[in-house]
């Protein structure tokens, strides 16, 4: 007789090798790195944090899911190679294969099935991709060519197993997306603090936060610890979505924040916890993140919640 020891599963992951396939056999991609989520994997492996094995593997979303928010003009227009490489501003891309599309089908699917694993089981799930919160119905939008987020959202309400969510958007850019997809939507709340506003609309169910421009970890926090109140969560979600985009980390290439590492983790626990003290399912997406070392943040967060229960 031998017992099996189970030890238990804190958050799970969700990757797929199609995240980096996709885009893989296009010569030149400047802000478009694909590459830190794989990083972030194989550190996750190498410290042995997470086998292999336990890593859930989506298949990617079908052209009928991506019906569920994008018109039909546009998905005609993004299966064309031509049109998808030039919205991702790609050069040396092939005439007959989409690896554009299909790369948003893969991290698509892996919303998707990180949403219906965080329904099923309450466990939080990190999706190593993700959070495509510019992308609109009918067009791209600041290399978002899919808005997972909604089409997850809009697929749990088909199969009935939610009604009311929350996305929680810390990228450094605005969730303008999401915010002009869900604007008459009274079931959604969307939650953005960001330095830069793309658009302004007065809804019910939206914060929207501007940040000033090199925010510091303690001024950072304060705000959130502020605006991400007790008002909000009376809205009481069945499930949250959280991008938790990297680029305010003090060494993005892109962002101007001045957070630390340690301030990204702060932050990032900050919402974890909130989510989890409510026992509410959660999905965590990457969001944005440039430059060599963006990495880092996801990878300490995802390190942190495999690790400890909370
Ligand atoms: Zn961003």
């Amino acid at each position: 007789m031998f017992r099996r020891i189970f030890r238990k599963e804190y958050a799970k992951v969700v990757f797929s090798s199609e995240y980096i396939y996709g885009l893989a056999s296009i010569g030149k991609y400047e802000t478009f790195d694909i590459m830190r989520f794989k990083k972030i994997r194989d550190q996750l492996v190498a410290d042995k944090l997470i086998k292999r094995k336990k890593i859930l593997r989506p298949e990617p979303c079908t052209t009928d899911d991506l019906r569920l928010v994008h018109t039909e003009k546009y998905i005609k227009q993004i299966q064309d190679p031509q049109y998808a490489a030039r919205l991702l501003r790609l050069t040396n891309n092939s005439l007959f294969d989409n690896s554009v599309l299909e790369f948003y089908k893969a991290v698509t699917g892996g919303t998707l099935m990180a949403s219906a694993y965080t329904l099923k089981w309450n466990i939080p799930v990190f999706n190593l991709g993700g959070g495509y919160h510019h992308a609109h119905a009918d067009r791209a939008e600041g290399f978002c060519l899919v808005n997972d987020t909604a089409v997850a959202i809009e697929k749990i309400r088909s199969l009935g197993k939610g009604r009311k969510f929350m996305i929680i958007d810390l990228d450094y850019h605005q969730g303008n997306g999401n915010l002009l997809y869900f604007k008459d939507d009274k079931e959604v709340y969307t939650f953005s603090m960001h330095a830069d506003t793309w658009v302004e609309i007065e809804r019910e169910y939206n914060k929207d936060i501007l940040l000033p421009s090199g925010c510091s970890d303690e001024h950072y926090l304060s705000i959130l610890e502020e605006e991400l109140n007790s008002a909000c969560w009376e809205f009481k979600p069945d499930m949250v979505f959280f991008i938790a985009g990297s680029d305010t980390y003090e060494k993005d290439t892109l962002g101007d924040m001045k957070i630390s590492r340690e301030g990204m983790l702060k932050r990032n626990l900050f919402v974890y916890r909130k989510v989890r003290a409510k026992n509410i399912p959660l999905v965590i997406e990457a969001g944005g993140g440039y430059g060599p070392d963006s990495w880092e943040v996801y990878y300490d967060f995802i390190a942190h919640s495999l690790r400890h229960k909370n």
